[in-house]
């Protein structure tokens, strides 16, 4: 028996609990002190009310034998992949066909799922900050990773360098953990490199739903080109708050093709060989996201994300601290005051102001001397945090 070598080579990650001991340790010694969140990637609203009538109907259903369902097709039901397609031709006027998206119980298992078609001997071009599944996944498969650099000259939206040869492309637009956005021109420019180099961009489309600037894309498709070297990831996380409940998809155009391959077939193959579907009442309710119901529910909560961002970015703009992020996306990125590293900046939000966040280091090097907040949070308690740190920087 041998293990997967691999293994060895990832690093353990320590990010989110350092950040809950040193937190917990402070509130040891402060058991007075009232901490604020402002660094989970969590949402925070609950289900809205189209979804829980469909769950409570799927769970009606399921209980009388005319309406059980058992095995479902493994790449989902059509009534929700029917949705997803008629959401893009409506949002991003995008056409899709329904054998070109399968569901999932989220985008995290795509993504590291993907890489089941794709040899091992591979280059992956990852951007530095990053979400660090791009990464992990393809050390575990021992992939060559080649780094691109966000940094506050590039706005943390590297872009293609023809010196470097790559066959995979991470790219996430809104970015986690930047809330960096690329428009139409940008990805047009990986779209152009993607094609010279044969390489296949693997687009995570996650946080698409808080673009609201015109100029800016949602999904890549809307690129001309990108069918031809680009698969989709996107989930329902954070568009209806289904992280608890487990739902997203994954786009993989029918002309997507390497070595006589197709693309599309082989991922049909891996998922129908490997996975067994989301369960039906799970996307009965992750349909009910796109009816009228839904989409007007969902967009009161994104709103409810969106004001909290306007609240934190209004008070880095007065303190005149730099960030990317806040108008696209429920992240704001921002550069530590006074040159301070990201950690050194936690330990004086946490002991001064009470407010935990996320330094940036823990997303790659290149996010040293920067640090995350998140939209995600309750309002008056958003508040109170920007008000804390208005206070300590003023
Ligand atoms: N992609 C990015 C960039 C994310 O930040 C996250 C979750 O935080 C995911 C994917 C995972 O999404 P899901 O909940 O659908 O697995």
């Amino acid at each position: 028996m041998k293990i997967n070598q691999n293994y060895k080579n990832l690093k353990a990650s320590y990010l989110f609990s350092d950040i809950a001991k040193k937190t917990a340790a402070y509130k040891a010694q402060n058991p007075d002190a009232d901490i604020i969140r402002l660094g989970i990637g969590d949402v925070t609203l609950p289900l809205c009310s189209a979804v829980v009538d469909a769950f409570h109907k799927a769970a009606d259903e399921m209980g009388v034998k005319e309406s059980f369902k058992g095995y479902g097709p493994e790449q989902g039901y059509g009534f929700l992949k029917d949705a997803i397609k008629d959401y893009y031709k409506a949002e991003d006027g995008v056409t899709l066909e329904a054998d070109e998206i399968f569901i999932s119980d989220g985008a995290k298992s795509d993504l590291g799922n993907i890489l089941d078609i794709f040899a091992k001997d591979n280059t992956v071009l990852v951007p530095d900050p990053v979400y660090p599944v791009y990464v992990d996944t393809n050390i575990m498969d021992g992939r060559n990773i080649v780094y691109m650099n966000g940094t506050a000259k590039n706005n943390f939206l590297p872009m293609p360098d023809d010196s470097v040869d790559a066959d995979l492309i991470y790219l996430c637009s809104p970015n986690n953990p930047t809330g960096a956005a690329y428009n139409h021109e940008q990805l047009k420019a990986w779209v152009d490199y993607a094609t010279k180099k044969g390489a296949i961009i693997l687009f995570d489309a996650a946080y698409e739903s808080f673009v609201i600037s015109k100029e800016l894309v949602r999904s890549i498709y809307e690129i001309e080109g990108a069918r031809n070297c680009a698969i989709e990831f996107c989930s329902f996380s954070k568009i209806a708050g289904f992280t608890g409940t487990r739902c997203g998809w994954t786009v993989v155009p029918m002309e997507l093709e390497a070595d006589g391959m197709s693309l599309n077939k082989m991922w049909l193959r891996r998922q129908t060989t490997k996975f067994n579907g989301v369960s039906y009442p799970v996307q009965l309710a992750a349909a009910a996201v796109f009816t009228p119901e839904g989409r007007a529910q969902i967009a009161e909560n994104l709103a409810y994300y969106r004001e909290n961002a306007k609240i934190i970015t209004a008070a880095l703009d007065e303190l005149g601290i730099w960030y990317t992020g806040g108008v696209n996306s429920p992240y704001i990125w921002l550069k530590c005051p006074n040159g301070m590293g990201s950690w050194e900046f936690f330990d004086l939000l946490l002991t001064k102001a009470n407010v935990v966040g996320t330094p940036g280091a823990g997303f790659g090097a290149m996010g040293e001397g920067f640090f995350r907040l998140t939209a995600f949070g309750d309002r008056e308690r958003t508040r109170e945090a920007t008000e804390r740190i208005k206070k300590l920087f003023k």
